[in-house]
């Protein structure tokens, strides 16, 4: 049972230690003890699992997760936080509290280090500005994981998960959804932290795919061709395509290629599904390598 998941047990903490927050690390502790129940209930933690928990504040959630999983490595940036954690975290031998930025951290040698190279489960309450960044980092360097669960804004979460015809639908779904399955999992109010938010969170899994869901010859000139079909939004997929700039395609090739897939050339990116533009983007490839 984790000693912290309730208003009273993070104030004397704090207190015992004169803990000051910091704005500029994005701050906001959880003090509810059902919310913490259903994450790690979410992240589908069991015995065998090394899980990486990123900002793991005082060791709220921590302590709940050194008691399900194996072994719990937590990086935290804040280093008035690390005395604070080898206290509150002193009743576990199966966990290692790292002091750094994860964003300059190297995943991939924790995950040889603390689980001999095979995937880890990796569970998140992080700032907001720093979540898409380490969600693609993790997806992109193609660290071991099996699943990444992860509070985030409400409104990042339903981008996430959209499909075409939404409004929400964007770079980051198609981005996600090429590495993983996302699915929303508990939504958290404002009040389940102190000190208070300002919006409303949602914790979602994104489970990785076992096997790519599309065929892709470069994943670089996919995400390329789909950020630049969303960069100019009320514009047309070939507008974007063309004005990008790194793609090497000219106007008639990439008129060409939407008449083949039977696409109209007005058609707008949020209409395309990831398989569309997997296809769209390996048969401009291809023209524009010459292959
Ligand atoms: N997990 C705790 C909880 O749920 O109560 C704390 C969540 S708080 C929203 C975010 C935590 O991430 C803070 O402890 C903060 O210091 C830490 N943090 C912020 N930026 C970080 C970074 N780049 N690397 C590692 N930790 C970071």
């Amino acid at each position: 049972m984790g000693t912290l998941g309730n208003p009273a047990g993070t104030i004397a903490v704090l207190q015992k230690y004169g803990f000051n927050f910091q704005k500029k690390f994005g701050q906001n502790f959880l003090i509810d003890g059902r919310v913490l129940d259903r994450i790690i209930d979410a992240a589908e933690i069991t015995e065998d699992d090394c899980v990486l928990e990123i900002g793991p504040g005082i060791g709220t959630m921590t302590q709940l997760l050194c008691e399900r999983a194996r072994h719990v490595v937590a990086v935290e940036i804040d280093s008035n936080l690390i005395p604070i954690l080898e206290d509150t975290l002193s009743a576990y031998d199966n966990v290692t509290v790292l002091h750094g930025d994860i964003l300059k951290v190297d995943i991939r040698d924790l995950v040889d280090t603390y689980n001999e190279g095979r995937p880890i489960k990796v569970v998140a309450n992080l700032p907001y500005y720093i979540t898409t960044p380490i969600i693609m980092g993790l997806f992109e360097s193609h660290v071991p994981l099996l699943s990444i669960t992860i509070m985030v804004q409400k409104e990042v979460a339903d981008r996430m998960k959209e499909g075409p015809g939404s409004k929400e639908y964007g770079a980051l779904s198609l981005a996600v959804q090429y590495y993983a399955e996302p699915k929303v999992m508990v939504h958290v109010p404002a009040n389940c932290f102190i000190p208070r938010p300002n919006v409303d969170s949602t914790v979602i899994r994104l489970t990785r795919h076992p096997e790519p869901v599309v065929q892709v010859t470069d994943e670089k000139y996919l995400f390329a061709v789909i950020r630049a079909s969303f960069n100019q939004r009320r514009k047309t997929l070939a507008n974007g395509l063309t004005n990008a700039g790194n793609l090497g395609v000219t106007r008639e090739l990439v008129q060409e290629t939407l008449e083949e897939m039977g696409l109209s050339a007005t058609v707008r990116g949020e209409q395309l599904s990831l398989e569309q533009f997997a296809a769209l983007s390996n048969l401009l490839y291809a023209r524009v390598h010459g292959k």
